[in-house]
Parts: structure tokens; sequence; C-alpha cells
């Protein structure tokens, strides 16, 4: 911990609440954080949502089990491989299945990393809940890289109320993840109703104190059909300056930019790159399903390949591959991704290093 730079909860907190200047200044330290340590390239990681069962029933979460008026679904293997070819052509490294947690999936899980691995080349990134630690070592055997299991409410008594069950398993199952030898992402919620700014401090310390490889904040979107069905949208500027805090501190993780940003306040993702993130995420999944993923809500922002583009030169970043536009999808794309641009596959206009960040 040494190389860490160490800030007191009074300091966290004067971060995590910082307005107009000082979270400006903010914003310039994780920016020189990210530079100094990851370079100025936005990482795109291509998203097949393969599930929308779920064990769990977490009160911010249409896909909870006791939600019976959700239409759900499974992708087969062969379905999930298609996207996954289309993401290929795109030139995105990163292939990201995510899914509830529905472990009576597992087969397909097993049937489609070792060939998006071995076969297609990707960085196989998985973000599907908790499993026994020997499901990890498999996965991990069979190819998988790197696992996103947010521990979402550090607080025990906070999440044993919102989530119903107690975090030791999910803490738990964060160091299964690590030690079955895969790299390990994790992160919290922003706003959640009930929580409270020690909460948050808490989450940021939990966060530090993990040194994940990715860490990502979530600003809170009520959710039809949930408990907090009724609640407000939580804070995008806390959701920020706790990105760049984590920035600031732990230098070298990827950070992503999340769609709930943009969802709540439009150019949110851009203020997510201005405030030391660096991946975009892009939405794969086809449309009819992509509705029935109701992680945030019905009408979330689903993040094009175009809007990432825009996103990432706004910010004077550049983007890492780079990523390629066809005029012809292998297959119709979801909507809104994979628009002609002229003739020919072409690398899209990468923005001038050195900009913002
Ligand atoms: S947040 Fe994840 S684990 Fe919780 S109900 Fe939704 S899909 Fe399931």
């Amino acid at each position: 911990m040494s190389d860490i730079p160490q800030l007191s909860r009074a300091d966290i907190e004067r971060l995590l609440t910082a307005t107009g200047t000082a979270q400006q200044e903010l914003f310039e330290r994780a920016r020189a954080a990210r530079h100094e340590q990851c370079g100025d390239e936005v990482k795109l990681r291509g998203l097949i949502e393969i599930s929308s069962f779920c064990q769990k029933k977490c009160d911010y979460c249409a896909m909870r089990a006791p939600n019976r008026d959700l239409d759900r679904y499974r992708m087969a293997a062969d379905q999930i491989l298609e996207i996954a070819a289309e993401i290929k052509r795109h030139n995105i490294k990163i292939a990201f299945l995510q899914a509830g947690q529905d472990p009576r999936h597992d087969e397909v899980i097993e049937e489609v990393i070792p060939v998006l691995k071995r076969e297609m080349g990707f960085h196989v990134l998985l973000c599907l809940g908790e499993r026994p630690k020997p499901v990890y070592q498999r996965w991990t055997e069979l190819g998988a890289d790197s696992y996103i299991l947010k521990f979402e409410i550090s607080d025990p008594d906070f999440y044993k109320q919102v989530i119903h069950v107690p975090i030791g398993p999910r803490l738990k199952a964060l160091k299964d993840i690590h030690d079955a030898g895969m790299k390990v992402g994790t992160g919290n919620i922003v706003g959640l109703p009930g929580q409270t700014l020690k909460h948050l401090v808490d989450d940021i310390e939990y966060g530090i104190s993990l040194r994940p490889d990715f860490i990502s904040s979530a600003p809170f979107i009520p959710n039809e059909d949930t408990p907090f069905e009724t609640d407000d949208n939580g804070p995008v500027d806390m959701t920020l300056n706790t990105m760049a805090i984590w920035r600031m501190v732990l230098g070298t993780p990827l950070i992503p930019t999340v769609s709930p940003l943009e969802k709540i306040r439009r150019g949110g993702q851009y203020e997510g790159l201005m405030a030391g993130a660096n991946v975009m995420t892009i939405n794969f999944t086809p449309a009819d399903m992509r509705e029935r993923y109701a992680i945030y809500s019905r009408e979330r922002f689903v993040v094009s390949l175009e809007h990432a583009f825009k996103t990432v030169e706004k910010a004077g970043l550049k983007l890492a591959g780079p990523p390629v536009m066809h005029p012809e999808p292998l297959r119709p794309l979801p909507e809104g991704l994979g628009e002609p641009v002229g003739a020919g596959a072409v690398a899209l206009p990468m923005a001038s290093p050195g900009g913002a960040a």
C-alpha cells in the first residue's frame, strides 16, 4: 500500500462532495493520473447480455427474481458467437459477457469461452454473478481473462437491507475470482435510497483497499417494477467524484464511463472521461433482447459505436484498437450500430493525442 496516496475519511468526504472549482481541480488531478499511468487511450468493450434470468432480488434492479412481469431470455451459444463475430469485425478486442446470476446458463457459458478466447482471439471479460470457486477456476482454465463483480454497497447492514442476503459470500467471491487467476473488476452504486455520505465514503475506502484491476461507479436509476421505482436518480456529480478519487488514488485501473451517467445527464459519459475514465462499453445485444435486459430501466441509454467515437473525440482522447466501421454488417445489427460510413472498411478518425487528458 505504500505507493498509494493515503486519504483520510475527511479528505474523501471533501472530495466526494466537491463542486465548482474544487471539483474541476479533482478532475484535473484524475486526468493527470490517467495520462501518467495509463496513457490517453480509451478501450472499448463489446457487450453481449446473454441472459436476463437472475436468482437474486436486489431492490434496485428489475431483473430481480421476484419480478414475474419480465419477459426473460437466454441466448444460445451460436447466437452469442454470431454477435461476437460482429464485435470482432469492428476490431473491438474485449468480448464482455454479462447476465443476471443464472447458473442454469453455465453450460452455454462454458461452450463459448474457449471459442471466444482461442478461436476468435478476444480478451474475455465476464460479469455473471457469484459462483463457487471451482467454477471460477474452470472458467479461467477455459480462457476467461477478467471478471466484474461489483460489491455495489460495502456497508454490511445496508447491503443486507437492499440486496437481502449477507455481504460475506460476495466478498468471498471477489477473493475467489482473484485466486482463480482472473483480473478483478468491482464498483459501487451512488444515490441508492437510504444511502448516506458515510456509506459512500466506506465504498471509496473499500474500493481502494481491494486494489482492483478495474473499478466503476454508477449513479442509481429508479427502475420500473422494483421497490425503488418512485425514488429519484442518484447524483451524477458524486458519481463522477467517486471515479476521480479512485483514479487519483489507484492510478492504473480501467475505469468505465457508464451509460447511466448519460441516461441521467446528456453528455454524462463525456464528463466521465473528463473525470478520469478510460473505458466505454458498446452494446451489441440485439434490440429485442436488449429491451428485456432491464438492469437500469426499460428506457436505458444504449451506447452505440457512433456515440463512443464522438464522446472520445470530444474528450481529446484516442480509441484503442482502433475500431473499424464496415459498410455492410454480417447480419442486421442492433439498432444504432454499424451505420455505413462510405465504401470499404475504414478506421474511424482518432482524436489528436494529448488533448484534454
Ligand atoms: S443487480 Fe444483478 S444480481 Fe441484482 S437482481 Fe439485478 S441482475 Fe440480479
